[in-house]
């Protein structure tokens, strides 16, 4: 894997592309300037690592748009040693980008392969994320509660097991909506019984499915 002048160059110009669609936060357009975004894409479509969309990956899912990633990093506002909880490992991408920013990340992915693929790549990269294969509508009780947790799958709501998981004044990230098209929501923990929801625009996310589908 390398990381040439080419791939820094169009990896500065996605980080221009991105501010002009108004991503503001410095620590995540520095994250996305410094992950190689064409070690998480298959190498087939290498020449598109740098545009600002989604790519399939294996096991018919995607390495979501860098906008989505940027977007919902900055959602999550990520503080140096907070501890996340990823559901959908995917590519490893959006792991790698919350790791940069200082986050101890745990991630959960339900496709074998790409769960086995992704804890790799970690390695290889020398990133260090705690990452199990299982179904993130459990979330990781081991670990659990979390400062922030992220959702990189379309629920049709959110997954009451892991709004138990997170801690007060804690935030949780997550696309909310039928297959297709989902609404963006942040949701803060108030209270042990108190939550105060906001939306954040559409997207489109591969669904989030129990293991059993
Ligand atoms: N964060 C990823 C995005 C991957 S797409 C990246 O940066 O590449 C969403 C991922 O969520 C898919 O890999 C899919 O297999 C996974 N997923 C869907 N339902 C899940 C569940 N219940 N538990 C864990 N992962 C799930």
């Amino acid at each position: 894997m390398t990381d040439t002048y080419r791939t820094k160059g169009l990896r500065k110009h996605l980080v221009e592309d991105l501010k002009n669609k108004g991503i503001k936060d410095t620590n995540v357009l520095d994250a996305i300037g410094n992950i190689p975004r064409h070690y998480f894409v298959p190498s087939s479509l290498f020449e598109h690592a740098y545009m600002d969309t989604p790519l399939p990956i294996a096991c018919n899912q995607t390495i979501s748009q860098p906008y989505t990633v940027a977007r919902q990093s900055e959602l999550l506002e990520i503080k140096k040693q907070l501890r996340i909880l990823e559901i959908g490992t995917g590519s490893g991408y959006q792991a790698a980008i919350l790791r940069y920013m200082g986050a101890f990340v745990y991630s959960i992915e339900r496709q074998r392969d790409l769960y086995e693929h992704a804890k790799e790549l970690f390695h290889t990269l020398s990133i260090s994320i705690a990452s199990k294969h299982g179904d993130g509508y459990n979330g990781w009780s081991e670990f659990a509660p979390f400062d922030r947790i992220l959702v990189t799958c379309g629920a049709i709501e959110i997954p009451q097991i892991l709004l138990i998981q997170l801690k007060i004044n804690g935030i949780l990230v997550a696309p909310v909506g039928e297959p297709g098209q989902q609404i963006m929501t942040k949701t803060i923990r108030l209270s042990d019984t108190d939550f105060e929801t906001t939306t954040h625009g559409s997207f489109r996310f591969v669904p989030m499915l129990k293991n059993a589908e």
